[in-house]
């Protein structure tokens, strides 16, 4: 299947197309569709079948399809004060954290964020990664720049929602990684306490290697009508 066919928004095809991706593996082409439709979705698969981009892509789409407007009227004027990037002193289009992330490790965190970086290259949508063992400080201060995207571990997830860094307010697509390692990790707790705070009304895309019976009836609870994949 080429990634043309999948129903992507032309700057994901570009971004596949740079990276050399001629054809979507078997998961992303089954995936891809059913996502961008606002299906939930459960997928069995491990890594190395691809499914990074298959959450990724879809995700960065839906959010690129619903971005609100950069605000007109007249430029603000300049501040004295260090912002990001390309946001100096000119009508920075409102953040909204619209899509979070949840990942059982640093290291596929810290992989997730290359990913969205790398498919997300020719949109203007921005991510943040949030995950323990390092200081908070500067995971706060790109918080504070405002963000589409958020892709954490739990347990400093809730730290930082416990300090008032993080709301999940608008967060309307929700993924879980790995869902079976987080399990593992002993990460349930976490899980609730952050589900929790999403809103009902989401879409839910779990992702595991493996499917044993606490995996699904956690799938049961916590999404609405899945298609269930299998690779
Ligand atoms: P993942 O299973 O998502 O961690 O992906 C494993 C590796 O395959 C990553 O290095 C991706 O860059 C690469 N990859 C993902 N999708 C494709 C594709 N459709 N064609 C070629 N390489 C891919």
């Amino acid at each position: 299947t080429k990634f043309s066919e999948l129903g992507l928004a032309e700057p994901f095809l570009r971004s596949t197309e740079s990276l050399g991706y001629e054809h979507a593996t078997p998961i992303q082409a089954q995936a891809i569709p059913v996502i961008l439709e606002g299906r939930d979705l459960v997928g069995c698969a491990q890594t190395g079948t691809g499914k990074t981009a298959a959450f990724t892509l879809p995700m960065l789409d839906l959010l690129l399809q619903k971005l609100p407007p950069k605000p007109t009227g007249p430029r603000p004027k300049p501040q004295h004060r260090k912002g990001p990037k390309g946001a100096k002193g000119a009508n920075p289009r409102p953040r909204t954290l619209r899509a979070l992330v949840l990942a059982p490790t640093r290291e596929l965190s810290a992989q997730i964020g290359d990913s969205l970086k790398r498919y997300g290259k020719h949109t203007p949508l921005r991510h943040a990664l949030v995950f323990g063992g390092v200081s908070q400080v500067p995971q706060v201060r790109t918080l504070r720049h405002g963000v589409d995207t958020l892709v954490a571990t739990p347990g400093r997830l809730l730290d930082l929602m416990n300090q008032g860094h993080i709301n999940l307010s608008k967060v309307d697509i929700l993924v879980l990684d790995e869902a079976d390692q987080m399990l593992d990790m002993g990460f349930l707790p976490d899980l609730k306490r952050i589900i929790a705070k999403v809103p009902e009304q989401r879409q839910t895309l779990m992702f595991s290697a493996t499917m044993p019976p606490a995996i699904r009836k956690l799938a049961e609870e916590w999404l609405s009508d899945p298609v269930n994949i299998q690779v």
